[in-house]
């Protein structure tokens, strides 16, 4: 087929591509359908406007009114040149938009010597889905954030992926020039301490062209070393095809930083707590300890460890409101170490504590459980019973007074220094309006009895109205022990 064949109107009337084509007064002499179409304007609207310039409106990119001598037709007309990709919006009057068109335009001369041209012709096309307020190679190019395209072939091969493009920041982070990178591989960031299981997974990633995020140590051209956080994903062209991976990165090392001065200091604290709730721990247990000495001294006799004076009141207290109740008879008394001072004088002050000791553990041990007994006063030991069966007192009291005046024989610390005690006790039933004071000066009152009558003896106040003797010279049988 003839190129001279070719219907060159039938073309112009079918192409995509607005065409005007103005007289020499440029006025509209024909315009195709495109250029109709594409303007929103019928052939009559057209000619109307171009014979009154004012109604031109067109703009340039910065919104302003494009002058009419600055028009591609008026320009073409007054230089004779042509124009090329002269950018124009205009106002569309059915959807109220800028539409841009880029526009081109050149004389049409068929006299030879190229005097006056007859004809401008005017084409362009559409551009405003190109042109859009912004560049979004802009926002990539001046991102703060590291930006790197690579290509999506061969990704496992040794210089695979291959950069494309790396964006200002990510140039000037990496230290690398933009010519350096392009052709490289994103490996060249990557260093000894750059965790491998994470570019695995990137790699993996990669294979099978789905984003992924990590974090990861990178290093810059002069080996300094900075923590990111890799955000990729794949690029797909028309066809839905992956040809590409772009890589936002942000330099994140302040915050692993400070997260990592956090966790220190969160594992000192754990540290410190842990120290404090040890040391908590120990002073409780030393406080229990210091407790229980304070127990300790509060009611017990620091020397004899039996109970003191006051443990004995509570304890012989309970024992008359269980008496009271029950309506038994007690047996309150006062056992006091004959002599004392003189053992105190002629032995010393050691052995008269060690004469203390063994006398109050001799009665701890005659004396059951729930006996009262306690020191009350330097070498005064009182205690109180409850008599549940019918017992006599005077042997119970005499007992013990054997008992202790036998301890120079069964104690080898006493050997040859015999010990004696008397002994003064009350036997009572009536406890109506008796306080353990009261019933402890009978005990006392006894006592001095039994000292009067010569020491080593017993005296016991019978229903705290008369007064019995038993002398310690008088010898009395056993009454069995089980008895108390
Ligand atoms: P009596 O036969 O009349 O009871 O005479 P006594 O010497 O035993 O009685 P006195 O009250 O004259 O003396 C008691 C002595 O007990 C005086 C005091 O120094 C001594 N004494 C008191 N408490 C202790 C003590 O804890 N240890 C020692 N070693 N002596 C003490
Ligand atoms: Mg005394
Ligand atoms: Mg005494």
């Amino acid at each position: 087929m003839s190129f001279n064949n070719v219907n060159l109107f039938n073309l112009l009337e079918n192409t995509q591509i607005g065409v005007v084509i103005h007289n020499e007064t440029g006025a509209v002499e024909y315009a195709n359908p495109a250029a109709t179409s594409l303007l929103n304007l019928s052939v009559e609207e057209l000619k109307d406007k171009s014979t009154d310039v004012e109604t031109w409106t067109f703009i340039d990119r910065q919104n302003r009114r494009i002058p009419y001598d600055e028009l591609p037709v008026a320009r073409v007309l007054s230089t004779g040149k042509p124009v090329d990709n002269q950018i124009l919006g205009t106002i569309d009057k059915t959807t109220e938009k800028t539409a841009w068109f880029s526009v081109n335009a050149y004389p049409e001369r068929y006299n030879a010597d190229g005097s006056t041209p007859p004809f401008v012709v005017v084409y362009f096309s559409n551009i405003t889905a190109k042109i859009s307020d912004f560049s979004y190679k802009d926002i990539v190019q001046n991102s703060q954030d590291m930006i790197l395209v690579t290509e999506a072939e061969n990704i496992n091969a040794p210089l695979s992926p291959k950069i494309i493009y790396a964006n200002e920041a990510l140039c000037k982070h990496t230290e690398y020039a933009f010519e350096e990178l392009i052709g490289e591989t994103p490996r060249i960031f990557q260093g000894t301490l750059t965790d491998k299981a994470s570019t695995d997974r990137i790699r993996q990633a990669l294979i099978e062209q789905r984003p992924c995020t990590e974090t990861l140590l990178n290093y810059t051209k002069t080996g300094t070393p900075f923590w990111v956080q890799m955000n990729i994903f794949p690029l797909t062209n028309d066809f839905g095809e992956v040809t590409h991976f772009a890589a936002v990165q942000r330099n994140i090392s302040e915050i692993k930083f400070q997260s990592e001065q956090l966790d220190n200091r969160n594992s000192e604290l754990k540290r410190i707590k842990k120290d404090l709730e040890n040391l908590v721990h120990e002073r409780t247990s030393e406080l229990r300890d210091a407790n229980l000495k304070l127990e300790k001294l509060a009611y017990f006799d620091a020397l004899t460890n039996i109970p003191n004076r006051r443990a004995f009141i509570d304890a012989f207290s309970k024992s008359l409101m269980f008496a009271k109740r029950n309506n038994h008879e007690v047996l309150v008394g006062i056992a006091d170490v004959d002599h004392f001072k003189s053992i105190n004088d002629n032995l010393g002050h050691g052995f008269g504590d060690e004469v203390l000791t063994i006398v109050a553990q001799t009665m701890q041990r005659f004396f059951r459980a729930e006996d009262a007994i306690g020191r009350i006063g330097g070498e005064e030991f009182a205690f109180c019973i409850v008599l549940l069966s019918q017992v006599s007192p005077y042997q119970i009291l005499d007992r013990l007074r054997q008992k202790v005046s036998k301890l120079h024989h069964t104690q080898p610390r006493l050997k040859g220094h015999k010990i004696t005690v008397s002994i003064g006790a009350v036997q009572t039933k009536e406890l109506q309006h008796k306080s353990p004071k009261q019933l402890l000066t009978y005990a006392d009152k006894a006592l001095y009895k039994a000292k009067n009558n010569g020491r080593n003896t017993v005296e016991c106040i019978q229903e705290c109205a008369k007064l019995s003797k038993v002398s310690a010279s008088e010898p009395l049988d056993d009454e069995s022990r089980q008895a108390l």
